[in-house]
């Protein structure tokens, strides 16, 4: 497993925020969005693809990342990460991009979506990756929270690398 430890500058092409709003652009570009998602699961091991399912190889090498058992790997969640911001106005960018003409708010729901600031893309709750942080997830209400743009200065340390 390779180790890597780089700003999250160095780790990502940074986004722009929208022209007039201040919703980051990967919420409103599906083709942005997706490209990030894909730095996710290449260099954190984003995942898993079906959280319903067992996933039990993806827990296992996640449980081996973190040198704890899977049961224990299992509670580390985007839902319950830092960098999960599930801000009320991160949540409308979020329903602006899907667009009104495909029921955002049944989608953002049923999906559980929020917004990852680290690599910059919408996430579910339910998966995870190998950079999560504890403390989350950010609703933009608690005093400490990281503001929008904070996480991309957090240094990515010891992030065990996996191949799927
Ligand atoms: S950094 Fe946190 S919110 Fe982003 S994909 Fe990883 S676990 Fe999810």
């Amino acid at each position: 497993m390779a180790t890597m430890q780089r700003t999250m500058e160095q780790a990502m092409d940074r986004d722009e925020m929208e022209e007039g709003s201040n919703c980051p652009m990967p919420t409103q570009d599906i083709t942005l969005n997706l490209k990030n998602r894909a730095k996710a699961i290449t260099s954190a091991a984003y995942g898993p693809e079906n959280p319903k399912l067992p996933n039990r190889a993806f827990w296992a090498k996640k449980a081996d990342a973190w040198d704890v058992s899977e049961r224990d790997a299992k509670t580390s969640l985007c839902g319950n990460c830092a960098a999960f911001n599930v801000s009320d106005d991160m949540k409308e960018c979020i329903a602006k991009g899907i667009g009104m003409d495909a029921d955002p708010w049944g989608t953002i729901r049923l999906a559980d979506l929020g917004y990852c600031e680290i690599f910059d893309f919408k996430c579910s709750a339910s998966r995870t990756c190998s950079a999560w942080v504890v403390g989350g997830p950010n609703t933009g209400e608690q005093e400490g929270e990281m503001e929008e743009g904070e996480m991309e200065e957090v240094e990515m340390e010891e992030v065990e690398g996996e191949d799927d």
